[in-house]
């Protein structure tokens, strides 16, 4: 079966055509980074037109690249929760007019799940990828992005079988390279370039303890080290020589990819499973991809990383996910609706008292 995906969750217009076994046949983002980067970080309100604005041609070049019509698709799967409802709408409503119109099964699709599920699709042209192994289930995922920064024990294709182990306790990971990069007069979103200046950098000249790292939980808290970065900043300005610049960034880095890494490989370990997943948008980080595979390898696990079109926003993993649903049989109705919230949450916070 033929799935078409649609996100439209935060900052990127993606649809995607992928087959239920995980094969992408088209997979385009459309980002809005340049019109956001001017603020510093994503405007609600501007996210929205411009997904208005790009959905439909979005759309059409997904379908153009896989070659394929809308009668050649068994269903369309949507974003339809978490991330900004006015965002969300415009691909929730654009999904539901293309079902309407051509009588398709609709899904709806947690963003984080999708997340969570895309080590599993099989890209054009990465032969060695294709070739590898996917994990089993269960599997101990991290799933670190802008909005989240979380451990899973996924069980399944479904989100019902993703418990959550632990969480931050106030930033994500992402949005911590964010503020940092921010601070440092780097630009948005500072993922990417901190990981760039890192490579370059000195991680010893300005070591950095990593957040809760002697604390055996499975929590996380990067608000510290922000916090620590920003008095840094303050106390001394920003550095004018670009090698304090990256060490600073790489400082930074390594005390973060440290935690992510030893948390992720602790949680298998806690939980008797011998395989961890990477998946969102800080997962593309390479010195993390990195220390989680040394780290697992060391300790005889498996370790399965996305390649970094899966590991950043995308359509694929949400048509996947959604394959994965429609494949059980289930459909959601007309009234399907948009949140700001993860069902992740919802299900796993339950009895621990809402955040
Ligand atoms: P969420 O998935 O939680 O709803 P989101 O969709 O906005 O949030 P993603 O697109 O999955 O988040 O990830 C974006 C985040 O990933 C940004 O914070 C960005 O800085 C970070 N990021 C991207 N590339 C890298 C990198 N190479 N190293 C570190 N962080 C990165
Ligand atoms: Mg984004
Ligand atoms: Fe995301």
């Amino acid at each position: 079966m033929l799935v078409l995906g649609i996100e439209s969750s935060c900052d990127e217009t993606g649809a995607a055509v992928v087959r239920s076994d995980g094969t992408v046949l088209s997979d385009v983002v459309q980002s809005q980074v340049d019109l956001h980067a001017r603020y510093g970080g994503v405007v609600p309100e501007l996210a929205s037109r411009d997904h208005a604005r790009n959905i439909d041609p979005v759309v059409r070049e997904a379908l153009a690249r896989a070659n394929v019509g809308l009668d050649d698709l068994g269903g369309i799967a949507v974003t339809n929760r978490p991330g900004l409802v006015g965002a969300l709408l415009v691909g929730v409503q654009f999904a539901k007019g293309i079902a309407w119109a051509r009588g398709l099964p609709l899904v709806g699709v947690d963003h984080l799940v999708g997340h969570l599920l895309a080590v599993f699709l099989r890209r054009p042209g990465e032969s060695s990828d294709e070739a590898a192994p996917r994990p089993e289930f269960p599997f101990v995922a991290l799933l670190a992005s802008g909005g989240h920064t979380s451990i899973y024990h996924v069980d399944g294709p479904t989100e019902d079988a993703c418990r959550e182990l632990g969480g931050t306790r106030d930033d994500a990971a992402g949005e911590a390279f964010d503020k940092v990069a921010k601070l440092l007069g780097l630009g948005y979103p500072g993922g990417p370039v901190i990981d760039r200046l890192a490579a370059i950098g000195d991680a010893s000249r300005f070591p950095q303890k990593a957040p809760m790292a002697s604390v055996r939980s499975l929590e996380f808290s990067f608000s510290g080290i922000k916090s620590r970065m920003a008095r840094h900043v303050a106390d001394h300005g920003i550095p004018k020589d670009e090698a304090e610049i990256a060490a600073l960034c790489a400082s930074f880095q390594r005390a973060v990819t440290d935690v992510l890494a030893k948390k992720l490989v602790q949680a298998a370990e806690m939980n008797g499973v011998s395989r961890v997943v990477l998946g969102g948008g800080v997962a593309a980080n390479r010195e993390l991809r990195e220390r989680v595979r040394t780290m697992a390898n060391a300790r005889g696990i498996d370790c399965f990383v996305p390649p970094l079109a899966s590991c950043t926003d995308n359509a694929a993993m949400i048509a996947y996910a959604g394959a994965a649903r429609l494949g059980r049989g289930e459909r959601d109705g007309w009234d399907l609706t948009a949140t700001s919230q993860t069902s992740l949450l919802r299900l796993t916070r339950k009895g621990r008292g809402a955040r």
